[in-house]
């Protein structure tokens, strides 16, 4: 198809989509109407939409002026927040406004120089550089990666139109970074990927475990959730750092990084002999728990301390408080999920939880926080591991139903999940992949190994990067650059950690030529020529209720949610809501499991374990020290990315990349306060200016994740379940940089 036939088909689907346009606003930059602020708010109005940034899914009030967002405040009656925001929410409408918003798309030209070019030329470029590529090695040649910031809808268009439309086998997100041991977790000891809670919950407790949370930097409203608990409960936090959950906890245990494992199979063993067995629930509603006992009956007291630093009378205590607890919650997040071991980590803390019924009660469950805004809609409807609605690529009842309601052939669905993400890039590196699509994500920063995933990246014939920014690093990598627009500029649904599907709205033009990336995947759709397959997915409303049809019988059902205004009027609403509960509006707030009734075909949970192993890479005399890497501030979000953009965020957490180092190790060094010093790993070396605190242990560093450098160092050991990268550990040394050559 020619540029101007292209761009000709275009004009006519955005005119379809969106009325008041012409074909020549494709090619002129300005404002067009697919950025204009929807007709059903009123210019002076506001309006209540879900934060973009973080699993917890504050309601943020947005206040308009002439048609454009001009500020926000947390919402007070959003069932979620309670009128608290952190200070990324307070900031969310800042990074819009950032000069150097993608506003059109930029293609590499000959001298290797991006260029900026129009639409038609962009899409033209991508097809047919796409097909190009497949036609030589094939579809499985072309992948993509996408994220968990973009709306249900996005991602549910993305991975159908890749994967059904263009014949792509592998995609996969950045999502696999933070939740994807949850997920398998889940699915393999209560037969779904299904996090039991309601953030109420919190509140409920008489006893709160945190493992690997450090919830007043990574999940700040959370914590004051947990503020709001007026039953004095026990907060134990599990932590190698003596991070500002744990010195606000009522007890801190520092255990060795990466003995998770072995501690919790301990503290299994001991609530066991203690009586602490809820026979009833384990007998009624659960199998392999007999084996369960016979393996954690290995675990004493004296390898259970060596191993994890622990004294006998710390794991009595850590024991006894959860022993004598009534409604005892269990959390985790990263500590837990990005470990080489995570799978097993996050079982032993759901055996912990079914061993004690503590389950299904007010107060109670074995609870994953999500990481990214839309991590769980990801995680329902991307169409990457899971087949849309949570179903199974490889089971052909499940290809049927997702075809029926789609209205395509069975043959166009895989009958195979994707590679996960490690292994595509492993693709990449053996040739097998040669195109790859980017979408929201940064992965030339957040990749595990980082020079790694540079030179990967590098390698590809043709990499398209689809971003707000034109300036990540991998924007900066990309052959072609699609301009997206940003949250609060775009419709569409998120869904938070506990299950809630809440509302975004666009009040917001996004800049020049940028486009919702809904609009983008539709006209790639119809550059690719699978547009007919997507004549229904027309809007992300439209989307939504098909989302709702293929969610049908399942556990995430939510058919029962009539259209977006009963979101917005309900203040989100969990899954499962299915059309059988009836017209009633549902509970606020609400939680699984409480009938006992896990998803396996029996209703049984199961206990999961295994031996636990060593990491792969420990301290030797090269590299005497572990590296432990996560958030670093609540001000910070990922790889900065939008909250650099924010000069109040920026002044809210460090410039520069640092580390904690123990005042032991310091001084041991020679290494002072403030000093700039040389951190090495088999990977990279960086510098960073020293930290000395207690916040570590002797023997331990630690580097907030967000800065460029900090996956130089980081060693790439991949849990073997989830496939998830483990951040938190690798050996390092740490050494005085010559003040001259600071
Ligand atoms: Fe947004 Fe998360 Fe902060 Fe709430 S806690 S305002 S969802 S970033």
């Amino acid at each position: 198809m020619s540029a101007r036939t292209l761009a000709g088909a275009l004009g006519d689907l955005i005119h379809r989509q969106t009325g008041p346009l012409t074909r020549d606003l494709l090619r002129t930059p300005g404002h067009f109407g697919l950025g204009q602020v929807p007709a059903r708010l009123a210019p002076d109005q506001t309006t209540t939409m879900v934060c973009g940034y973080c699993s917890t899914g504050c309601g943020l009030t947005v206040h308009m002026k002439e048609g454009q967002a001009v500020n926000l405040s947390p919402s007070a009656a959003y069932p979620v927040n309670l009128g608290m925001a952190c200070p990324k929410g307070w900031e969310a409408l800042t990074p819009l406004r950032a000069p150097d918003r993608a506003t059109t798309p930029l293609l590499r030209n000959a001298r290797g120089k991006l260029e900026a070019v129009n639409w038609p030329e962009a899409l033209q470029a991508m097809v047919g550089r796409f097909k190009a590529i497949a036609g030589r090695h094939g579809p499985a040649s072309l992948a993509f990666l996408s994220t968990g910031q973009i709306p249900t809808e996005e991602m549910a268009l993305l991975g159908a139109l890749a994967k059904f439309g263009m014949g792509m086998l592998h995609g996969d997100g950045n999502t696999r970074q933070c939740m994807a041991t949850a997920v398998v977790a889940y699915k393999q000891s209560f037969g779904f990927d299904s996090p039991p809670y309601a953030y109420r919950d919190f509140e409920e407790s008489d006893v709160i475990v945190l493992i690997g949370a450090n919830l007043c930097i990574a999940h700040p409203i959370l914590w004051e959730r947990i503020c709001r608990n007026k039953n004095n409960p026990a907060i134990v936090v599990l932590d190698p750092r003596k991070t500002e959950t744990a010195a606000a906890a009522t007890h801190h245990f520092a255990l060795t990084p990466k003995s998770d494992l072995v501690l919790l199979y301990g503290l299994a063993n001991r609530l066991i002999r203690m009586g602490r067995v809820d026979r009833a629930f384990v007998d009624a509603h659960t199998n392999g728990f007999a084996d369960f006992e016979a393996h954690v009956a290995a675990f004493e007291t004296e390898q259970v301390c060596a191993a994890s630093g622990l004294t006998a009378a710390e794991l009595d205590t850590l024991a006894q408080v959860i022993a004598g607890g009534k409604r005892v919650s269990l959390w985790w997040t990263m500590g837990v999920n990005q470990s080489h071991e995570a799978t097993r980590v996050a079982q032993a803390i759901i055996n912990i939880a079914l061993l004690t019924g503590n389950i299904g009660r007010p107060g109670t469950g074995a609870n994953s926080i999500t990481g990214q805004c839309n991590a769980m809609g990801s995680r329902m409807f991307s169409n990457t591991t899971n087949l849309l609605g949570g179903h199974d690529f490889t089971l052909p009842e499940h290809r049927r139903k997702v075809a029926d309601v789609l209205g395509i052939a069975d043959e166009a669905i895989p009958q195979t999940a994707s590679a996960s993400y490690d292994q595509i890039l492993e693709k990449i590196l053996g040739g097998q992949i040669r195109g790859l699509w980017v979408i929201a994500t940064n992965p030339a920063h957040s990749w595990i190994n980082q020079s790694y995933a540079r030179d990967i990246l590098g390698r590809l014939d043709f990499l398209v990067v689809q971003d707000m920014y034109a300036t990540t690093e991998t924007a900066e990598q990309a052959h072609l650059l699609l301009p997206a627009a940003a949250w609060g500029e775009k419709d569409g649904t998120f869904i938070n950690s506990e299950r809630r599907v809440g509302l975004l709205k666009k009040v917001a033009r996004p800049p020049g030529l940028a486009l919702a990336d809904f609009h983008i995947f539709r006209l790639v759709a119809e550059a690719w020529g699978c547009g007919d397959m997507f004549s229904r997915w027309t809007s992300p409303e439209a989307v939504f209720n098909i989302l709702k049809d293929l969610s049908r019988g399942q556990p995430c059902d939510i058919t029962g949610i009539r259209d977006y205004q009963m979101l917005d009027r309900q203040g989100g609403i969990q899954w499962p809501f299915p059309a059988a509960a009836g017209p009633q509006a549902p509970a606020v707030e609400r939680r699984l499991f409480e009938d006992g009734v896990f998803f396996h075909k029996d209703g049984k949970a199961r206990f999961i374990f295994d031996a636990p192993r060593p990491p792969p890479e420990v301290p030797s005399r090269d590299f005497p020290l572990i590296l432990l890497t996560g958030r670093g501030s609540s001000s910070q979000w990922h790889t900065q990315t939008r909250t650099k953009k924010s000069p109040v965020l920026r002044r809210l957490a460090p410039a520069e990349i640092y580390l904690e180092l123990s005042p032991v190790d310091a001084r041991a060094l020679g290494i002072t306060m403030g000093e700039i010093v040389e951190v090495t790993s088999r990977r990279g070396s960086i510098r960073a200016r020293a930290f000395v605190t207690n916040i570590v242990k002797p023997g331990q560093i630690f580097i907030p994740m967000h800065y460029e450098k900090a996956n130089r160092l980081t060693f790439p050991a991949f849990d073997p379940h989830s496939r998830q990268p483990s951040y938190k550990y690798c050996a390092v040394r740490v050494a005085r940089v010559d003040p001259a050559m600071a």
